[in-house]
């Protein structure tokens, strides 16, 4: 440690001790600055978040990514452990994966003014949003260069279903969210580039690929974003969520 640093941390002490003095008028700076700037109300839809914070730049969302509803992949002793059978997305029967979930320890961190990228990166495996519940969204893969398709009868009630990390996720539109907490037309969460992500319908009407660009997306007037934004939408069919990779520079995700 050298003595400039030494000195700063000292100085750093004074001050606090100084700034408890309610008789003090000395106006003092911090060297090491923490900026917290308000969240928009818009973030504030991601219900299950257990923190969202903004620096200005970034929005800073944690979450343990574990669903709130009921799931065949939860424990048989915990509350929301469901004995589901029966069809499930892509009217496959539903058949379990070995996997069950797990808490995590996401950190999302998304530009609170999402700008389209000139060079649109590929989506990764792993999260590449959030949703509002706090589970986050995968792409349209189930491993490098693997189709979803062979995955599917593994969603649960809900559409989701855990990775053999613990994992809990959706690649497909969150059927708890459009039918029990929000509608089918709602905001459901952000991708990491920050750019929304919508249900499957708009104006009461469904979307399909055909209405949406490469990436999934269009721009338009939502109930969240009056003057418009671009916006992806979750469809039925491939690539359902996110198409060519993200609209936006994305932000990062440590999970
Ligand atoms: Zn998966
Ligand atoms: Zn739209």
């Amino acid at each position: 440690m050298t003595n400039k640093i030494i000195y700063l941390l000292m100085l750093s002490f004074l001050t606090s001790a100084c700034s408890k003095d309610s008789t003090s008028s000395i106006s003092t700076t911090s060297p090491v600055a923490t900026v917290n700037i308000t969240v928009p109300d818009v973030f504030k839809k991601i219900y299950g978040a257990s923190s969202i914070t903004s620096d200005g730049t970034f929005i800073t969302i944690k979450s343990n990514g574990a669903p709130d509803h009921k799931s065949s992949y939860y424990a048989t002793s915990n509350t929301l452990y469901d004995n589901f059978s029966g069809l499930t997305f892509g009217g496959y029967n539903f058949s379990k994966n070995p996997n069950s979930i797990g808490e995590k320890s996401y950190v999302f961190k998304i530009p609170v003014n999402p700008k389209v990228a000139t060079n649109h990166m590929a989506t990764p495996l792993g999260a590449i949003g959030v949703s509002l519940n706090g589970v986050p969204f995968f792409n349209q893969y189930a491993g490098p260069n693997q189709p979803l398709a062979g995955e599917m009868v593994s969603f649960d009630r809900y559409w989701g279903h855990p990775a053999p990390t613990g994992q809990y996720h959706y690649h497909v539109e969150p059927l708890y969210l459009t039918t029990v907490k929000v509608t089918k037309s709602s905001l459901l969460g952000f991708l990491l580039d920050g750019f929304p992500v919508y249900g499957p319908e708009e104006n009461g009407a469904l979307v399909d690929n055909a209405k949406l660009d490469a990436y999934h997306g269009h721009i338009a007037v939502t109930t969240d974003y009056p003057a418009g934004i671009y916006h992806y939408h979750i469809t039925s069919t491939d690539p359902y969520i996110n198409g060519s990779g993200f609209y936006g520079s994305p932000g990062t995700v440590s999970q």
